[in-house]
């Protein structure tokens, strides 16, 4: 995905959780929390906390969110 997206570089997988998921953070997170690119921070950091996600997933019984189909390009 990053090899497709470069902007996607940010994101680096730090860890799983219990259920085996993959954890991911971004390097551009500052230790006071805030995004030290944040004129430049991509359209999903933008909408967030948005109610959905668009990149199709299967989502844990129980989650918030709901998936729709779309190409994962659209939304960068
Ligand atoms: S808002 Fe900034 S720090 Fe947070 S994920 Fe987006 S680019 Fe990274």
């Amino acid at each position: 995905m990053q090899f497709l997206f470069p902007a996607y570089k940010r994101f680096y997988i730090r860890g799983r959780d219990d259920e085996g998921n993959l954890i991911f953070a971004c390097k551009y997170v500052t230790e006071e929390g805030l995004c030290s690119v944040y004129d430049k921070r991509l359209s999903m950091c933008k909408k967030y906390p948005s109610n959905h996600i668009l990149y199709p997933a299967k989502m844990h019984e129980g989650c918030g969110y709901r998936v729709e189909g779309k190409r994962f390009k659209d939304f960068l």
